[in-house]
């Protein structure tokens, strides 16, 4: 029997260790393998590219060799998948091969599309790839002053990310004793500050404090690098000297391709994380289409749940297991400050005040990044 992890970002790796440990038996006496097909060998610790951004990290601390943070007993493949075809258990490889399986885990996360927003690619700066967050460093070193436009795509990954940069871009402008000289805008697609009305309502008490601006309802719709202006789909445009985006993301191409979910989205069961219409499929982080957000602590703790009903399967047994929508997400708020929002299906969060407590938390969090994905603590 193979189980086949397609994606080894923080999702693929948890889920493939905790199999690792739980199906230890079976893979002791040959009667499972677990294998994960990745496009690349190496890791990207993903939360580390706003630092370095903001000038706080280099590129070579983001980065650790995939093969390391796996167990050794789980096979690693590196090759592209460009095709899923569920109907016959194989993924087509762009390497030609095709791998079989009999249950399949899609981990494929997310990727970022400016392309789909004209001027967008071309105008603006980001920080959600390793060569957009270095370019946005060297332009921040060189900003002396003027407007600032923080400007956001729907839907995105690490629902915290717009605000934490704000937070900190803020904290950045007060430290170099340029902030004066500074207005920072900070935009959002819908009605408020934030998708969670608790964040948001916590967030607008904390712009009004630090002077941050912002504007509701900014749909992103072009960007004209000429005059310097960005345009909404409402009809609003704004002027800026620096443009900081968050672009729209979809899914894996070969999501789209196979016609397995619009946008590269899979629909997925909300409690068992199977793909809809599928019991030999699963889905995991970025991926789904669910209505949680895409943060690595999803991934974390849909991968737990993954496990564990895998593990039954294998013996014999049903699910045992159901997601119930939990995600933690820590805010940065400054250089040494932030809060966190923890919430689920049911729970909304509820911000605190941020804490030197909660910046430290997040810290030591932070640095066990890549004892985590091999399932310590
Ligand atoms: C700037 C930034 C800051 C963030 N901060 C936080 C934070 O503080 N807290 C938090 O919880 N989350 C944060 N996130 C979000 C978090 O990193 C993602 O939500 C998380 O990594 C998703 O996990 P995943 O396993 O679904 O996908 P990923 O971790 O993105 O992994 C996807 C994997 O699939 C592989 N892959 C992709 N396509 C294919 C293919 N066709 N064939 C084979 N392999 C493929 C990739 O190589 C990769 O190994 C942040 C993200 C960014 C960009």
């Amino acid at each position: 029997m193979r189980i086949m992890i397609v994606g080894a970002g923080i999702g693929g790796t948890i889920l493939a260790n905790r199999l690792a440990r739980l199906l230890a038996p079976e893979l002791q006496r040959g009667e499972v393998d677990v294998v994960v097909l990745s496009a690349s060998p190496r890791h990207l610790y993903q939360p580390g590219l706003l630092h370095l951004a903001l000038g706080q990290t280099t590129v070579d601390a983001l980065y650790r060799d995939q093969r390391t943070l796996l167990d050794p007993r789980i096979a690693l493949l590196i090759d592209e998948v460009v095709a899923f075809a569920p109907d016959s258990k194989q993924v087509r490889g762009a390497s030609g091969n095709a791998y079989s399986y009999d249950w399949l885990v899609i981990a494929t996360g997310s990727r970022v599309t400016p392309e789909e927003v004209p001027g967008l690619a071309e105008n603006a700066h980001g920080f959600y790839t390793e060569a957009a967050a270095l370019r946005l460093a060297q332009a921040l070193q060189a900003f002396d002053g003027g407007r600032v436009v923080v400007t956001t795509g729907v839907p995105h990954k690490c629902p915290m990310a717009p605000l934490e940069l704000t937070f900190l871009l803020q904290d950045l402008f007060v430290r170099r004793g340029i902030a004066p000289r500074v207005d920072l805008l900070y935009t959002y697609p819908i009605g408020r500050l934030h998708s969670i009305e608790a964040v948001a309502e916590w967030a607008r008490i904390e712009f009004a404090r630090r002077g941050v601006r912002s504007a509701t309802y900014f749909n992103i719709a072009s960007v004209d690098g000429a005059t310097r202006t960005v345009h909404s789909e409402e009809g609003l445009s704004v002027d800026y000297d620096l443009l900081i985006a968050i672009p729209p993301h979809r899914g894996a191409e070969a999501i789209e391709r196979s016609g397995l979910g619009p946008r590269g989205w899979v629909p997925t069961h909300r409690r068992l994380l199977s793909m809809q219409g599928r019991d030999d499929v699963f889905v995991l982080g970025d991926t789904t289409n669910l209505p949680v957000s895409k943060a690595g602590s999803t991934a974390r703790f849909q991968a737990e749940v993954i496990a564990a009903n895998l593990a039954s399967r294998v013996r014999g047994g049903g699910d045992t297991h159901g997601y119930d929508g939990k995600v933690l997400c820590f805010i940065e708020t400054s250089r040494d400050r932030a809060t966190y929002a923890a919430f689920n299906y049911a729970e909304p969060p509820r911000p605190h005040a941020p804490s030197r407590a909660m910046h430290m938390a997040k810290t030591f969090y932070h640095r066990l990044y890549w004892s985590s994905l091999r399932g310590f603590p």
